[in-house]
């Protein structure tokens, strides 16, 4: 059914571009291309997988609406499985509506988000996890994120997961033919056997789980908060670290009223960055706001990079605040060393004992760079991916394979308690369920529905 209609989508960003380009997938794909497009050959007699110069013109005046390139693709070799054409225009947003009015006009229909993709996985181009993963190459903050959407683009994940699962349903076999044949009495022998297999999918699922955080981490990023007193540099680091010039930078302290997001690459991490209010306390109402969300923002933050004015060094508050983050992860920033001497930046740095930190001159610009390896340290040992590992980074696979984890925990648990072995078959059964819906070989409509809906149009 869901072939039937073809469907249509302007599949460059919306606005004016040097090109754009409009896309159709469907059985009538070639039939509305044959309508609308006038080049050298006709466009039946063009060969699939080439480039065609020509123009679209409008059948019911004979005007002629644009010069395109035309893109003819044949199924099966496409990204939907169907008959795929492309139409290369001027990328003005005028030209781009009218071909897709008359696209639409001549048997096509508006594709949703994420209507391509979809087609590609329902017709077995691609898997749910590879269809998740092109959102994510989409959306991909740093090349880092990237790279690892495109390993699960490439299927790594999916055919690490579908082994398990395999390994899984051949368990399942192995334990049927051995209820049906009682008499035979290899139950006991089939049970240890089955207990070492079902130990080893165990390890693997859980050395994938171990790459989430770190995969989460490339994907999504960390939201690291700034906090200092008042003209210590905070928004001068900001707007280093952005390249921007967001947040404003002036010599009045508390002029920093509000939080401002901001988005950086940290050595392949992408961090974003709150920009706070001076933690102090405060009569200023206007100031007192913005207090209390650093406080909750504080909380909230999986790092904290407290600024340090080395011309005026650690005071008791600086001292008290650095007590109350112990369990943070915290880099301490001693900024404005081209203001003192070396001594003066020694006793900071006897006072911070072993409490990570750096040196800067935000004026000089020196040492930010310092910054980033820092917290690559912190939060990726050091490296941002290591060669071949298949990493985990969406949460709705992390979840599923949790829950078969514990369903091969539920089953070990069983069996070390000498059950029956057809007693453990839905344990087993539920785990291969869980992971068979991140690949999308047992989801229900609604899953399906929701992960495209998260696409954008054209996609
Ligand atoms: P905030 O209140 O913590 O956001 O501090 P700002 O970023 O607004 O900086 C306060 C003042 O300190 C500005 O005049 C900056 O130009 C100045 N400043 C920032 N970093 C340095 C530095 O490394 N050295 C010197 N000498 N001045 C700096």
């Amino acid at each position: 059914m869901y072939n039937e209609d073809t469907i249509a989508a302007i599949s460059t960003p919306h606005g004016t571009g040097g090109i754009g380009i409009i896309r159709i997938s469907g059985d009538k794909a070639f039939n509305i291309a044959g309508d609308l497009f006038y080049g050298r050959k006709k466009f039946s007699d063009i060969k699939s997988h080439t480039i065609s110069f020509g123009k679209i013109i409008n059948p019911e005046n004979g005007q002629t609406v644009d010069e395109v390139l035309v893109t003819k693709m044949e199924k099966p070799k496409t990204f939907t499985r169907e008959d795929v054409v492309e139409i290369s225009c001027h990328g003005g947003i005028t030209v781009l509506k009218n071909i897709l009015e008359l696209v639409t006009k001549n048997g096509a229909r508006i594709a949703e988000p994420g209507e391509f993709t979809k087609r590609a996985f329902l017709n077995g181009r691609i898997d749910l996890s590879q269809a998740e993963a092109v959102i994510d190459l989409i959306n991909s903050k740093t090349s880092e994120s990237s790279r690892a959407a495109l390993d699960q683009l490439e299927g790594k994940l999916s055919s690490k997961l579908k082994s398990v699962r395999n390994s899984l349903i051949e368990i399942l076999a192995h334990i049927e033919v051995t209820v049906d044949y009682p008499e035979h009495d290899i139950e006991e022998i089939t049970g240890q056997e089955i207990y070492t297999e079902l130990i080893k999918i165990k390890e693997k699922l859980e050395g994938v789980i171990k790459g989430f955080e770190k995969g989460r981490i490339i994907r999504e990023g960390i939201d690291a908060v700034i906090i200092g007193r008042p003209n210590v540099g905070k928004s001068s680091l900001l707007n280093e670290l952005s390249g921007k010039n967001r947040a404003i930078v002036t010599d009045i302290p508390g002029t920093t009223r509000d939080i401002i997001e901001e988005y950086v690459n940290m050595d392949g991490i992408p961090v974003r960055i709150l920009d706070t209010a001076g933690i102090r306390e405060t009569e200023d109402v206007v100031e007192r706001i913005g207090v209390e969300k650093t406080h909750s923002a504080i909380e909230v933050a999986d790092l904290i990079i407290m600024m340090i004015d080395a011309s005026m060094g650690i005071d008791r508050e600086d001292a008290s605040i650095l007590n109350k983050i112990v369990d943070k992860k915290v880099i301490v920033v001693i900024n404005k060393i081209d203001l003192v001497q070396e001594e003066e930046i020694n006793r900071i740095e006897r006072f911070l004992e072993e409490k990570k930190h750096i040196k800067t001159s935000l004026k000089e610009d020196i040492g930010v760079e310092e910054l980033g390896k820092i917290i690559k340290e912190l939060f990726l040992k050091g490296e941002v991916t290591a060669n071949n590992e298949v990493l985990l980074t969406n949460i709705r696979h992390k979840n599923l394979i949790d829950k078969a984890l514990s369903s091969i925990n539920d089953a070990l648990g069983a069996q070390e308690n000498s059950m029956p072995l057809d007693l453990i078959t839905i344990d087993i059964t539920n785990a291969a369920d869980y992971l068979g819906q991140i690949t999308g070989e047992s989801v229900s409509d609604d899953v399906i529905h929701e992960i495209f809906k998260r696409f954008c149009l054209g996609k």
